[in-house]
């Protein structure tokens, strides 16, 4: 199947998903996630529409949106991967949406940019919500307080929250936290699922989900 046929039946399987779950059409907002995949290949699926995309690495989506965004006014691209505040400036040059906010740190470095450059990408806040040692994000325990920083001492709005649940984990559980905490924290956005778990995600209030290999095919190494 190509990728723009594959692209197609996962916009139908998110608006089935919608209506069985009683949400809005259009509730949902798909990130076609194009780590590792080349502007030849990203090309064929901004063709068949697409306009929001997900990278992983800073350096890799500066080498390739800059001249995809050249040829198709109107891409937004989502940073997804981890962030190092001393990425921090080319961070908010380049991306539209930051999913990956998970310390004090990064937050300050963040709002230092935004000022500096004059840019606001919109933010969420990525939650460790299998507490997994080698992932980022913050401890489900600390993520309201830490909204509550992200507001009150950097002056950051923070649109929502963002999860990868453990890979041989149950992934609703890990939904329905990220679910909860967003409430508490008062946050409408929801960034969770995945290309084998988007469906399940959507069921539990997903409004961003990020799919990858489900549109794109299989990444040569786990990226
Ligand atoms: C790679 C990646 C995805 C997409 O994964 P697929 O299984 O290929 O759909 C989603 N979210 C994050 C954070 C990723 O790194």
């Amino acid at each position: 199947m190509s990728s723009a046929a594959a692209l197609a039946a996962i916009k139908d399987r998110i608006a089935t998903a919608e209506r069985d779950a009683g949400r809005p059409a259009g509730s949902v907002t798909l990130i076609a996630v194009s780590k590792t995949f080349g502007v030849e290949e990203i090309r064929p699926v901004i063709a068949a529409g697409q306009r929001v995309f997900g990278e992983n690495r800073v350096q890799e989506a500066d080498a390739k949106f800059p001249i995809l965004r050249a040829e198709t006014p109107g891409l937004e691209v989502h940073l997804i991967g981890p962030l190092q505040s001393n990425k921090a400036r080319e961070a908010v040059a380049l991306f539209d949406v930051i999913h990956t906010v998970d310390r004090d740190k990064i937050a300050a470095a963040l709002a230092s940019e935004m000022a500096r450059q004059d840019r606001r990408p919109r933010l969420f806040v990525q939650v460790n919500t299998g507490e997994e040692a080698q992932k980022a994000g913050i401890a489900p325990a600390e993520a309201v307080a830490f909204v509550e920083r992200c507001r009150t001492v950097h002056g950051l709005a923070i649109e929502g929250l963002m999860c990868i649940p453990p890979v041989d984990d149950n992934p609703s559980l890990h939904f329905a936290l990220l679910d909860e905490l967003a409430a508490r924290a008062g946050v409408p956005g929801r960034s969770m699922g995945m290309s084998a778990d988007f469906e399940t995600a959507i069921r539990h209030g997903a409004t961003h989900v990020r799919v990858g290999s489900a549109i794109f095919g299989g990444r040569p190494s786990q990226a």
